[in-house]
């Protein structure tokens, strides 16, 4: 992150005049931009990360409603936060929320810190983040950068260093400080950001735009070729088979490992699939997992989802079983349809769940 800002006050204003103009007359209401409440914009930060906003906002007003506070977050049990996450994804963002309410409760009363420096030493809050919070509740001068920033930023400068290295993030991160305007950083900030969410989007409307007299790669026509970014990696492909197993009405579920992907949520039995017979491997790998004999009827259906380094794809089986005791090695319950939507759950396993839901409502 880069260090204070060195220009003079006329040449800051060069941008940030403009931009802060449109900002008034055009920002977005956002329910924690009102009142900015230490609490409310670090919620909300964390769960814009890498989601849309229209996504983001219903998940963002029932958690306020659950947890209206850092010392309510903390009073929660992990079961309850991952469940009020669930269809969010990054659930280790939800568990550093929940520890950091914790951490807080536990050395200070629940109080925040204040300044960018101190908030980057609690789990998950990295220097977006804190510049966010310190700037937007607290009126710290620090930029906060974020993907829209970024966009905007490396238009503006024309930075063709890779926006994923170091070096990019430094350059970025010097230019936003340079140029923030002192004592206005929250407006500042998030007029960076909300300039990229609509105008200088990645199909940017340049005629649109109360910067574009300032803009290098406007002018030198290169706005599409920033920010240069890695080249989009191709995802492996993983298969999966899951099963259904139903006892007096109720279906098994398992919960994951307490670490790793989708630490601590719960999902139908499953194996992932080498070369060969799904079903096979199925029988095989529940009589390994859970010492019980399957026997995999009709398909339920096939369900995909991309994770953020594979793409899974996953066929799902009702199974009858012929032999009723189980021996599972992990955490398992027998839930009912309805009983299910109390657990917190991956994307792929609720898909399922709504599928028998469906199933057995009609
Ligand atoms: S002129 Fe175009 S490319 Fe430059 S900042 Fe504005 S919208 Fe982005």
């Amino acid at each position: 992150m880069a260090g204070a800002a060195t220009l003079p006050e006329q040449v800051k204003s060069q941008i940030a005049t403009p931009l802060l103009r449109w900002y008034h007359a055009r920002k977005r209401s956002l329910p924690w931009r009102e009142q900015p409440e230490p609490y409310a914009v670090w919620v909300a930060e964390i769960m814009a990360q890498q989601t849309r906003l229209e996504t983001m906002l219903p998940y963002y007003r029932r958690w306020m409603q659950q947890f209206p506070s850092v010392a309510a977050l903390a009073a929660a049990r992990e079961q309850q936060v991952l469940n009020a996450w669930e269809g969010l994804g990054y659930y280790s963002r939800a568990r550093n929320l929940h520890r950091a309410a914790r951490q807080l409760v536990a050395e200070g009363g629940g109080r925040m810190p204040r300044t960018a420096a101190e908030l980057r030493n609690l789990p998950g809050i990295g220097a977006y983040t804190a510049g966010a919070i310190a700037s937007l509740a607290f009126g710290e001068d620090v930029p906060a950068v974020d993907g829209n920033a970024v966009r905007v930023l490396s238009r503006l400068f024309d930075v063709d260093t890779p926006v994923h290295t170091a070096a990019g993030q430094q350059r970025l991160w010097a230019l936003a400080a340079e140029h923030l305007p002192t004592g206005r950083a929250a407006e500042y900030n998030q007029a960076l950001m909300d300039l990229g969410a609509t105008i200088c989007s990645p199909r940017p409307k340049c005629n649109e735009c109360p910067l574009q007299v300032h803009c290098l790669a406007r002018a030198h026509g290169t706005q599409l070729l920033r920010p240069v970014k890695r080249p989009a990696a191709e995802l492996p492909e993983r298969g999966y088979a899951a099963g259904v197993l139903w006892q007096a009405g109720r279906v098994l579920v398992l919960q994951r490992p307490p670490r790793g992907l989708l630490a601590g949520m719960w999902e139908f039995p499953n194996v992932e699939l080498q070369e060969g017979a799904a079903k096979a491997q199925l029988v095989r790998g529940l009589r390994s997992q859970l010492g019980v004999r399957v026997k995999p009827g009709k398909a339920l259906g096939e369900f995909e989802h991309t994770y953020s380094h594979f793409q899974a794809h996953l066929r799902v089986y009702d199974c009858g079983m012929l032999s009723e005791a189980i021996t599972p090695a992990r955490p398992h319950k027998w839930l009912t349809l309805r009983g299910l939507a109390r657990l917190p759950m991956g994307k792929l396993d609720r898909s399922v769940a709504d599928r028998l839901q469906e199933r057995h409502a009609s």
